[in-house]
């Protein structure tokens, strides 16, 4: 059997690995390159492999850096199925169509654009084509700022009239509602049949609710071949979920091929532990003065953790109880996919909350805002409030709106959970806001720039970084090393290229057989 490695190699998105043997191949994970947008556009568009010869595909879990091309590997030529835990594929119902949503969003705004630019050429006389003035002032209205959306077809109409570039979407949302179609769900821990003697048993990966670690084992011939697949590996003590697996079953402890991310290969977490009291902290002097929280927030995840943590504070009486708000259609949509999968609960989930008769998602100063007036409405909100929007690294969605009424108050925290991408609004914020702490807040605040104005950024910005769903160096070499897994080989994906390289050396140092592969690299098992 060969093991071929076509996404997330020396970078963390787009994971695409594939595993052949005489009969079938097997495609693990199909994600979404994410980054710069012109270079994820053209890794997207690109299916390393034809959907025609894969027999099925195993799926790590539902976030979409590793599901996120998977409507365009079911919508043509594709006649397996997708292998995934039964939480996993729950989630995928609204992340997949999410994905689907951005992907004509943005399209709509590039076709928009060049729309304009089109006008500009008009009105300055610049370009080669004369219109009349009717068609000019039909096309001043259908541009209209703030309208694009609305008029997708007639924007297209017109670009296509005069043979301007259309950009399509990587997939519609009926692509993404046809690939649901193919999903299984499993439970953890029972071997699936995914090819000619080839099982796939998912054990917890204790990254995020549904996520797992895939045992897939071939036994044909005389021998067998165990290939381990990581996906994303959690950190150990993480609310809700069950940490990392260390205890396989007998059968699948001799791995000849384990197959790991390494995100963190070269980065050290505060503990999880910690993170309650810090987070406490943050709120006790935010509200002090008189301020509220911003919470840019991923809606898979780090939304149901930060309540979690909120709730069990707000039940001890541990802070003062200001109303918390989850301003996320799509969070909100996934706060219910947790809660109707306890069976992936750790104990101290159910014994904090289940066991007396509690969810962990529901108190009495928790609110879903559904609408965009309630949620215009509470950007006016003064009084102190706890506020957690998408998106996570805020490069669009309510978040913007949240940030726009409240980083020039110094009253105000912006509460950073999650990692933020270079080059991301987030990052920008991040840099900005703690460079002026850094600096004792001493002159005029740093600006930042978004909708077209430029803004002072007086609020306090807070980075909590425990949150990460990805374990630090020390919990990744404790599931290599602490479980009961014997490990012949090993290859490092889904890390920069200095964290992987920097995590095989140490792991080199330790006695292991370790790869970090290229792009389209492949391994004899
Ligand atoms: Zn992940």
């Amino acid at each position: 059997m060969h093991v071929s490695f076509y996404g997330a190699t020396r970078e963390v998105t787009g994971s695409f690995h594939t595993i052949t043997t005489d009969h079938d191949t097997i495609l693990l994970d199909c994600g979404l390159f994410q980054g710069r947008r012109k270079e994820a556009e053209e890794k997207n568009h690109v299916l390393p492999v034809s959907p025609k010869i894969l027999t099925n595909i195993v799926l790590s879990h539902a976030h979409i850096d590793h599901s996120g091309r998977l409507p365009l590997v079911t919508w043509k030529d594709f006649n397996g199925r997708i292998f995934c835990t039964r939480a996993t594929a729950h989630a995928c119902e609204y992340l997949l169509e999410d994905s689907a949503k951005i992907q004509e969003g943005d399209a709509s705004y590039l076709n928009y654009k060049t729309a304009k630019h089109f006008l500009a050429k008009l009105k300055t006389g610049n370009g080669k084509k004369k219109v009349s003035k009717d068609e000019l002032r039909d096309i001043k209205s259908l541009l209209k700022s703030g309208a694009h959306r609305l008029k997708t077809e007639a924007i297209e109409k017109l670009l296509r009239k005069h043979q301007l570039e259309i950009v399509n979407p990587l997939y519609t949302m009926e692509m993404a509602d046809e690939s649901l179609e193919y999903f299984r769900g499993v439970p953890y821990e029972h071997p699936v049949t995914i090819g000619h003697d080839l099982t796939c048993t998912f054990y917890d990966a204790g990254h995020i609710l549904g996520s797992a670690m895939s045992v897939i084992q071939y036994s044909g011939g005389s021998k067998t071949k165990t290939v381990l697949y990581s996906g994303d590996v959690g950190r150990f003590n993480k609310p809700i979920i069950e940490d990392p697996t260390l205890i396989f079953a007998e059968e699948h402890r001799d791995i000849d091929l384990m197959i790991m991310e390494s995100t963190y290969g070269n980065r050290v977490h505060d503990p999880v532990v910690d993170m309650k009291p810090l987070l406490k902290k943050v709120l006790d002097e935010t509200f002090d003065r008189g301020g509220s929280v911003i919470i840019p927030s991923f809606a898979y995840g780090r939304t149901q953790e930060l309540l979690y943590f909120l709730h069990e504070l707000y039940i001890a009486n541990e802070v003062k109880r200001v109303p918390v708000y989850v301003d996320s259609p799509l969070a909100t949509k996934i706060t219910n996919v947790f809660g109707e999968h306890p069976e992936t609960f750790d104990e101290d989930t159910h014994e904090a909350f289940l066991e007396r008769g509690m969810n962990p998602f529901q108190f009495e100063e928790l609110k879903f805002v559904q609408s965009v007036e309630e949620s215009m409405a509470l950007n006016r909100d003064t009084s102190p409030h706890i506020v957690l929007a998408g998106s996570g690294m805020c490069e669009g969605g309510r978040v913007l709106h949240h940030l726009r009424h409240k980083i020039h108050d110094d009253r105000n925290t912006v509460l950073i959970v999650g990692y933020m991408g270079q080059n991301t609004f987030g990052r920008l914020l991040q840099n900005k806001g703690e460079k002026y702490e850094a600096d004792g807040r001493s002159g005029p605040p740093p600006k930042v720039r978004f909708y077209n104005k430029e803004y002072p950024l007086n609020a306090r910005v807070v980075t909590l970084g425990g949150f990460s769903a990805h374990g630090d160096k020390n919990e990744l070499t404790r599931v290599l090393k602490e479980s009961n897994l014997r490990i012949k080989q090993l290859v490092l994906v889904h890390g920069e290229e200095e964290q992987s390289l920097a995590f095989s050396k140490y792991l080199k140092g330790e006695g292991f057989d370790v790869t970090v592969p290229y792009h389209g690299q492949s391994i004899d098992v």
